[in-house]
């Protein structure tokens, strides 16, 4: 077994926060504040981390890029608007997601107490991570936490024949007794955007039934769906509902672009999409009836029983644990690309 090195520069395993410091470098290389690169490097070591590997260090080229061209602004200051008693806006001035998120936390914690709930609605914002990180630490207070974000076209409506919808994710997460916070997150489209592009990289098929080439025809050719083809939504009418919903709550609400709306053509190099994205918050404290925290266990226990061996996030929080002893694996051409994007 490899030894966890605490070095940036050194083996093929990197012990978190020196993770966090090269991506943050890389970030301030290209454009972003400090602020804002650490966010987004500590969101970024946070999937990586956790075996989230779609929504990891692989997403720093898209990062890079569009600071590079100027599609996103790495030095965007978002501005809150405390809207009404349970609801903030957030104008995330076209920058990252994650910092309009990180301003708005707070407030609308303070809110969810005080209130029960709290909605907190980004526009103007660009989101291209998984979403775990920004409702995981909601249930770490004892909160209730749902989001949405949209993200480009490319997944078509069911009963459509064209892309309209992005791959549109639903975050949940619920607090435990003792225990690390119970959550999902997961894409509406069959699969998410970054898995095809990691089978293009790799020279892998797609599993069928998951995508259609440019003429509409199924396919399982990764490069059939990055060129011109298009991804279905999971189990059809059923996820394309919920994709409509993501359209409606992280853009419609917000303020924030549909994932058809925004325009990157002129923007060679934009990999980042410019939409919005809604937060929940619920505070369980107001619940009636028996405590929520015991209905929640009483629900996992019958679970249990019922046979389930694994719920959501327990794989990624068996990845967290192993990556805490033994450091974050990578590999040795994902350390190059890093390191080209820091002298590039
Ligand atoms: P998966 O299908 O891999 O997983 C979805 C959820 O189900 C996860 O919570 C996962 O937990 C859980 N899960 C998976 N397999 C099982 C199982 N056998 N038993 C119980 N639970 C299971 O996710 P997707 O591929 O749909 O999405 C991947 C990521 O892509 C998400 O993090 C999403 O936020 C992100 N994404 C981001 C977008 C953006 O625009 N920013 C767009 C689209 C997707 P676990 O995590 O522990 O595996």
């Amino acid at each position: 077994m490899q030894q966890a090195h605490t070095g940036a520069r050194t083996g093929d395993r990197i012990a978190f926060d020196p993770l966090v410091e090269l991506l943050t470098a890389i970030l301030v290389r290209h454009g972003a504040n400090r602020h804002v690169a650490g966010i987004i490097a500590r969101n970024c070591a946070m999937c990586e981390r956790d075996g989230c590997t779609s929504h990891g260090i692989f997403r720093m080229a898209g990062y890079v890029s569009s600071l590079d061209c100027g599609w996103v602004d790495g030095t965007a200051v978002p501005v809150i608007e405390d809207a009404a008693p349970a609801y903030c806006r957030v104008d995330a001035k076209n920058g990252f997601a994650q910092p309009a998120l990180e301003l708005a936390r707070k407030t609308a914690v303070e809110k969810a107490r005080h209130t029960g709930l709290a909605a907190i609605a980004i526009r103007g914002s660009h989101h291209l991570s998984a979403l775990w990180p920004d409702v995981e630490p909601f249930a770490g207070d004892g909160l209730i936490a749902f989001s949405v974000v949209n993200s480009f076209r490319c997944t078509v409506p069911h009963g459509g024949d064209s892309p309209l919808f992005g791959t549109n994710p639903v975050a949940f997460a619920v607090p435990r007794q003792g225990e690390e916070p119970l959550v999902f997150d997961m894409a509406t489209s069959a699969i998410p955007n970054g898995d095809v592009q990691i089978a293009a990289r790799a020279g892998q098929q797609l599993p069928g039934g998951v995508a259609v080439d440019a003429n509409g025809a199924p396919t399982t050719d990764p490069d059939a769906v990055l060129n011109g083809g298009a991804l279905l939504t999971f189990g059809g009418h059923k996820g394309s509902a919920l994709s409509m919903m993501v359209e409606l709550l992280a853009a419609g609400l917000t303020g924030g672009h549909f994932s058809h709306e925004f325009d990157w053509s002129g923007h060679d190099g934009a990999q980042t999409p410019h939409t919005g994205q809604f937060v929940l918050l619920i505070d369980p404290q107001h619940a009636g009836g028996r405590p929520f925290g015991d209905r929640v266990e009483t629900l996992i226990k019958d679970m249990r029983f019922a046979g389930v061996q694994r719920l959501p996030a327990d794989r990624r929080y068996r990845n967290r644990r192993r990556a805490e002893q033994q450091g974050i694996h990578i590999g040795v051409e994902e350390r190059a690309r890093l390191d080209a994007l820091l002298e590039g």
